[in-house]
């Protein structure tokens, strides 16, 4: 197993809906996690390191994860982003590990109505055992309960969370490997932004959110990918590069290109831009790896749901008459707004 070697400091960002409003934490950058007792009796990350990506399975980021979605799925409230546990991992819970996570499950309770991604306490917990391990959680009980209980996180879970990230840094880097040039290049292309700087630090959890997989952008890029959610797993290179695409530079256009669709045809849709950036990662992924790939806008059912539906297959009419961001949004918004109005597609003034 390679030694960890965190370089870098992750913040709270919407990806998935919008930028959160949060203080930033006390990390910077530039700090360097030195490995502690308590990390040492975790074990440490695995670590891959590509050209665009640094790919981490930590246990205790991951045990944060398995925690806080047993506890709150456990918890009988009618919690938002429910995220489902694996057969396994539920079986793993025998009435003895059960009573073994009480207290971090009791630990979780103030976190119960958080979002991983939105809630700064939350997020910034991840962000304190990214940066610095267990030992920086900033909350002592959730911390004490973390710490009691990976013993049995490590006997009960950790072998098939580990082999399940394993797996998928596998198969991220073959992917990258035969694919990555090319899905880079055509992405940045269709969102006219460049690529990070810095390889994105990503962490594959068995859980991430609901949706498989978020992204926060200050002060640093981080993506959190589960490896036991199928809606991460079943599209994994592309999930892969839709999320690096919420970070700056990638997702500096959006923002734009969806005001001046907004500006030019009238059409008012909360996440606009979020259609554009699924559009174009899954347009990417399908050209970069050919047949019979289908994108997740298409597997997902975006393209024909009701609300969603017309803006995918609008994207998809309009892409090749247009070669810029802008055009292809305003063009594929006019032709929403003209659906919407019953208006036969000829008479369009697009
Ligand atoms: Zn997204």
């Amino acid at each position: 197993m390679r030694q960890a070697i965190v370089t870098m400091a992750v913040s709270g960002c919407a990806a998935i809906g919008g930028c959160a409003t949060q203080t930033s934490p006390t990390y910077t950058a530039s700090d360097v996690k030195v490995a502690t007792a308590t990390d040492k009796a975790a074990g440490t990350s695995l670590v891959t390191k590509t050209s665009r990506f640094e790919i981490h399975a930590d246990p205790w980021l991951s045990l944060h994860h398995l925690a806080f979605h047993y506890a709150r799925n456990d918890s009988g409230l009618r919690v938002r982003g429910y995220t489902p546990l694996t057969h396994d991992d539920l079986d793993a819970f025998t009435p003895d590990v059960v009573a073994a996570f009480e207290p971090v499950a009791k630990a979780y309770e103030p976190y119960y109505e958080m979002s991983l991604l939105r809630s700064a306490p939350l997020r910034y917990s991840s962000v304190a055992i990214v940066m610095g391990g267990v030992d920086s959680l900033e909350d002592p009980a959730l911390k004490q309960a973390l710490i009691d209980v990976m013993p049995v996180y490590k006997t009960h879970f950790w072998d098939r969370h580990e082999a399940a990230a394993q797996r998928l840094i596998d198969s991220f880097s073959a992917d990258l490997h035969h694919h990555g040039d090319d899905m880079a290049r055509r992405l940045t292309d269709y969102l006219e932004s460049d690529w990070s700087s810095e390889p994105m630090r990503v962490d594959i959890v068995p859980y991430a959110s609901w949706a498989g997989a978020y992204t926060g952008t200050r002060p640093v890029n981080h993506l959190t990918i589960g490896a036991l959610q199928d809606m991460a797993l079943d599209s994994s290179f592309e999930t892969l590069f839709h999320e690096a695409s919420h970070a700056s530079p990638m997702s500096d256009q959006l923002d734009a290109a969806e005001k001046a669709a907004f500006a030019a045809s009238g059409l008012d849709m909360n996440r606009y831009w979020h259609a554009l950036l699924w559009y174009a990662s899954g347009r990417a992924a399908m050209e970069t790896l050919g047949e019979p790939y289908q994108p997740i806008y298409v597997t997902s059912g975006r393209l024909t749901d009701p609300k969603w539906g017309p803006v995918y297959q609008s994207l998809d009419a309009v892409w090749d008459e247009h070669d810029t961001l802008q055009a292809r949004a305003i063009a594929a918004a006019k032709r929403v707004v003209a659906l919407q109005a019953g208006t036969p597609e000829e008479n369009r003034s697009d």
